[in-house]
């Protein structure tokens, strides 16, 4: 089976979810948001085709990484491909954060047509889902680019059949000594 990349796999992250990260840019993305930082990742034919065995054995040979994150691009346009990513991450003991442009309840309702979408939702820790909405972009928010995108904790959302926000992650950056809460201002 092969993936669709953007670039090669990107190692030592600490912007693409929590702890130090190795970063997956998968290529295609057909949402289209106004702002996009990665407009490059839009086509469904740019890029290049990668083996995946060829990525879990670059994963294997990771060190000091805490998890991998996929990104792109959306990684739900070339779910089986990160189905096995994700599943083989996992068994070698990566936590697995993944970005898309669906939310959580599109998701549900297009895992109706399509059961590979809750076997890859079962082996992704951490979903940040939502479109990017440039009239609600913040450069200060943790782990995502618009205050509309939302940090979920996929196994209790699955339980829940809703999402699932994980609290730590719905605020601000921290900066120094400043921390900045969603309603309200520590300093
Ligand atoms: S979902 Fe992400 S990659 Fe796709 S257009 Fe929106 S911001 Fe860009």
């Amino acid at each position: 089976m092969k993936i669709r990349l953007a670039s090669s796999l990107q190692s030592d992250s600490i912007v693409d979810g929590e702890g130090i990260r190795t970063v997956i840019w998968t290529q295609g993305c057909s949402h289209h948001c106004k702002g996009c930082h990665n407009e490059i990742t839009w086509s469904f034919d740019d890029g290049f085709l990668e083996d995946i065995e060829e990525v879990k054995k670059e994963l294997k040979n990771l060190k000091g990484q805490d998890g991998i994150t996929l990104s792109g691009g959306d990684p739900f346009f070339q779910i089986e491909a990160c189905l096995e990513i994700a599943k083989y991450a996992k068994q070698i003991n990566l936590n697995v954060w993944c970005y898309t442009g669906f939310t959580f309840e599109q998701l549900l309702v297009m895992s109706k047509s399509n059961e590979n979408i809750i076997n890859f939702l079962e082996n992704i820790d951490v979903l940040v889902d939502g479109r990017f909405i440039l009239e609600e972009r913040s450069l200060d928010l943790k782990y995502k680019g618009s205050k509309n995108q939302r940090i979920l904790d996929v196994k209790k959302s699955l339980e829940k059949k809703e999402a699932v926000i994980i609290p730590k992650y719905d605020g601000y950056k921290e900066i120094g000594s400043i921390y900045k809460k969603k309603e309200f201002m520590y300093i």
